[in-house]
């Protein structure tokens, strides 16, 4: 053997060596996580580690502020008592920064998802100007960045999460119709005026990290996995995630599954992506309000605050709020029924402000199971566990949710290098 192939060996090896221990670190760090206060013992058990290799890991991630010994817990068979362990990371925060239609949000949370704070914005919407709004962000990022300083917690990781369409690598927004933007490279722009940002920074698509966290709240309940799922939602437009096979769709360029656009009435209401009869100028919130009675008050107030006088409205019975959201659900159903034989999804769910008025759409729920007719094609439901359309869990914070996820998941990733957050 040569000495090059020799040291390239040595090279692998040491390779190797480190991923299987960032590999036993994650195992750890999952175990304890899902198990909240466990035991050395019980973590060998479930990961198959041996109690030799717990005895290196478990100081790291202790000194690492990923776990706490936290007193003792009864031994086995009334022996002597042994330390428990839980998941800690309470001192680094990870951010969502999520730009509305109407207003920035920060939130934080720590690394075992409580939160620590949250800031809010208007940004007025000013139409085709990219500039004002991320003036809006960054104040508000700023301000927030030294609250956590205040709280003496680390800056971990920002996720930004946008209503739009994102491509490339790393992604801009091609284009939000919402705001008027054309092709933004926000990314850019926020880490050149928040330094601290540098590689520390993610831009994701609402719909789709709100999709992923909809799937684990909804995994959660029924207790096993889900992995093919379509999330629709509307908050002040309509947009939405699809997951199949475990992955979230974004297509070639990065803008798979806008379900806003898709065409819903020809020759319909005109759309601001230019084209007619679009799915959000029918029934996404702008349309739904006109129809409710209440365009002047979106005018005035802004779609958000309207939007919950509607919900406020259909819970009270107005018969006229509620004949509107019949009208909306019956687009709804004909865009369920359609994405349904696209994707074969085990649950369609509908979030954001449908959630909380999700009995008033009057959305078949079983598209599966019922008798076929000219709203409900007969498939089968390939999860008979589940009504096939259900409300979101999650709400307006279902983007953010899951833009916590992950980031929390980024970070312990590499749960070795959470050291350099302390002090
Ligand atoms: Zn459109």
């Amino acid at each position: 053997m040569s000495s090059t192939g020799f040291r390239k060996v040595a090279a692998d090896s040491a390779a190797d060596s480190s991923r299987v221990r960032t590999h036993n670190l994650c195992l750890v760090v999952d175990d304890v996580r899902r198990h909240r206060r466990t035991t050395r013992s019980e973590i060998s058990e479930r990961t198959g580690l041996a109690r030799a290799s717990l005895t290196t890991i478990i100081p790291e991630l202790v000194s690492a502020g990923l776990l706490k010994e936290v007193g003792s817990t009864s031994g086995p068979r009334g022996g002597r008592p042994v330390a428990a362990l839980e998941f800690d990371g309470s001192h680094v925060a990870v951010v969502a920064l999520e730009i509305t239609v109407g207003e920035v949000i920060v939130e934080s949370v720590d690394l075992g998802g409580r939160t620590l704070r949250i800031d809010r914005a208007p940004h007025g919407r000013p139409i085709g100007d990219p500039a004002a709004v991320i003036d809006t962000v960054v104040d508000l990022l700023l301000q927030h960045l030294n609250e956590l300083d205040n709280l003496s917690v680390a800056f971990g990781l920002c996720i930004v999460v946008m209503p739009a369409p994102l491509a490339g690598d790393p992604p801009v927004v091609v284009a939000s119709s919402d705001l008027g933007w054309g092709r933004v490279d926000l990314l850019g722009q926020l880490v050149a005026r928040v330094p601290r940002l540098e590689g520390a920074c993610l831009l994701v698509n609402d719909a789709n990290v709100a999709a992923v966290a909809e799937a684990a709240a909804l995994e959660a309940e029924v207790g096993h996995p889900l992995t093919d799922l379509v999330y629709l939602k509307s908050l002040t437009g309509i947009g939405g995630g699809a997951i199949v096979a475990g992955n979230v769709v974004t297509g070639a360029r990065g803008i798979g599954f806008e379900p806003g656009h898709v065409l819903v009435r020809s020759g319909g209401k005109p759309c601001a992506c230019a084209r007619h009869g679009c799915f959000n100028a029918e029934a996404g919130p702008e349309a739904v309000l006109e129809d409710a009675g209440l365009g002047d008050l979106a005018g005035r107030a802004g779609v958000t605050i309207a939007v919950a006088e509607l919900v406020d409205r259909a819970r009270s019975g107005d018969p006229r709020t509620l004949a509107a959201l019949g009208r909306a659900g019956e687009v709804i159903e004909s865009v369920v029924t359609d994405l349904s034989l696209a994707f074969d999804p085990q649950v369609v769910v509908l979030g954001g402000y449908w959630a909380d008025v999700f009995n008033h759409l009057r959305v078949s729920t079983d598209l599966g199971l019922g008798e076929p007719s000219a709203r409900t094609i007969a498939w089968t439901n390939s999860d008979e566990s589940l009504p096939f359309v259900l409300p979101g869990r999650l709400g307006a914070r279902a983007a953010r949710a899951g833009a916590f996820r992950l980031a929390i998941d980024h970070l312990l990733s590499k749960p070795a290098a959470l050291h350099n957050y302390n002090g």
